[in-house]
């Protein structure tokens, strides 16, 4: 939503000050898996086109023009295939401290002696963060006894250990409580175990009867827009982590060039990308329907779904160019009050799973 009202002013100023604290980078749409409802389609098949000089160079020009870039996230499809090229990104970037994440599925924790040695060479690199994804789809590619591995031989070797795990009523947090490895290891190392986060995620298969309109986990402002870079593996770049940011026209920002701060800085412009991240699409479809007789508030799995609901559905953002100017004042100064208060933040980068 370009608007030409006093906002872009304001937001220009602003967007001198602040800057993204992210950089994720989908290393390659190629995995292991072939998840049910993956949100890039990976898959086996796919290329794999990854190549350390190209990936490191990029991370380079990012971290000239943004200093405010805290921690780089590695992501895909599967960025372990990466192999020791992955090793050497991760040294790369935390020898300019900056904190790593790699986002993985745990196939190549078959066993706890494979996890601990894979895990190993990544710890010395400077890993800051691991974080899983596993649930009832990507259970059937990965048993959780692999992710069970992953996360122990992690925790154990301290880096901070996530587990993204979409949760339907027979597949949820409890799963790693009915693992023997796994209360084997909190009832020994009590301490390491707090290095462990599982967090809850929707899913957009999920059936109706498992569906939870969970307000604390998606009726919230969007963590990634204007505070993630991320770069596809054709480089290009995008404006969030969204799950479905390949079909959201509005979220691509232009290639991985060394003008791509520009774009970036020009998204200050758009009002909805700042109401997004300040009050949520969650917030926004229920101000908006409110509003709108003819407008209903459907239900959803995630949080993307939502956004996806507002930039792909015509009426609705009729509604919203009709509403959104009573929403600036407010908006606004939500949006700076929480800058204030975050960008000092770092720690809140590390242990979310953001
Ligand atoms: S593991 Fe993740 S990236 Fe791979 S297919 Fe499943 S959802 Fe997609
Ligand atoms: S909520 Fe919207 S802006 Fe935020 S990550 Fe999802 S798609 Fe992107």
């Amino acid at each position: 939503m370009q608007s030409k009202s006093n906002i872009n002013n304001l937001s220009r100023s602003f967007s001198k000050k602040y800057g993204p604290n992210t950089l994720s980078i989908i290393t390659t749409y190629r995995c292991t898996s072939k998840c049910e409802g993956c949100c890039f389609n990976c898959g086996p098949d796919l290329p794999f086109y990854p190549e350390f000089d190209k990936i490191s160079g990029f991370i380079n020009i990012a971290l000239k023009k943004f200093k405010t870039i805290k921690l780089v996230v590695f992501s895909g499809g599967e960025c372990f295939l990466l192999g020791d090229e992955l090793v050497k990104l991760v040294s790369f970037v935390s020898a300019k401290k900056i904190f790593t994440r790699c986002v993985t599925n745990g196939y190549w924790a078959n066993t706890l002696d494979n996890a601990f040695s894979v895990l190993k060479k990544l710890k010395e690199a400077g890993l800051t963060e691991i974080n899983f994804s596993a649930g009832f789809a990507h259970n059937k590619y990965v048993p959780i006894d692999f992710v069970v591995n992953g996360i122990v031989a992690s925790a154990r070797l301290n880096i901070t250990t996530v587990v993204s795990i979409e949760s339907n009523s027979k597949f949820n947090e409890k799963v790693f409580l009915g693992s023997k490895e796994y209360r084997d290891f909190i009832y020994k190392y009590p301490e390491k175990s707090k290095l462990i986060k599982i967090i809850s995620t929707g899913w957009s298969l999920l059936k109706k009867k498992d569906r939870k309109y969970n307000v604390l986990s998606i009726d919230k402002g969007c963590e990634t827009i204007l505070d993630t870079i991320l770069v596809t593996p054709d480089f290009k770049i995008k404006s969030c982590c969204g799950l479905y940011v390949n079909r959201i026209k509005e979220m691509d920002i232009g290639k991985a060039s060394i003008n791509f701060d520009k774009p970036y800085y020009e998204q200050f412009d758009d009002f909805l990308k700042i109401w997004i991240k300040v009050e949520g699409p969650i917030k926004i479809i229920r101000y908006i329907s409110s509003l709108e007789a003819d407008l209903d508030e459907p239900v959803f799995n995630h949080i993307c779904e939502a956004c996806l609901y507002i930039y792909s559905n015509k009426t609705f953002r009729k509604a919203i160019a009709k509403h959104y100017k009573n929403k600036i004042e407010d908006v606004v100064f939500k949006f700076l009050i929480n800058k204030e208060i975050n960008y000092r933040s770092e720690k809140k980068l590390i242990g979310y799973g953001i």
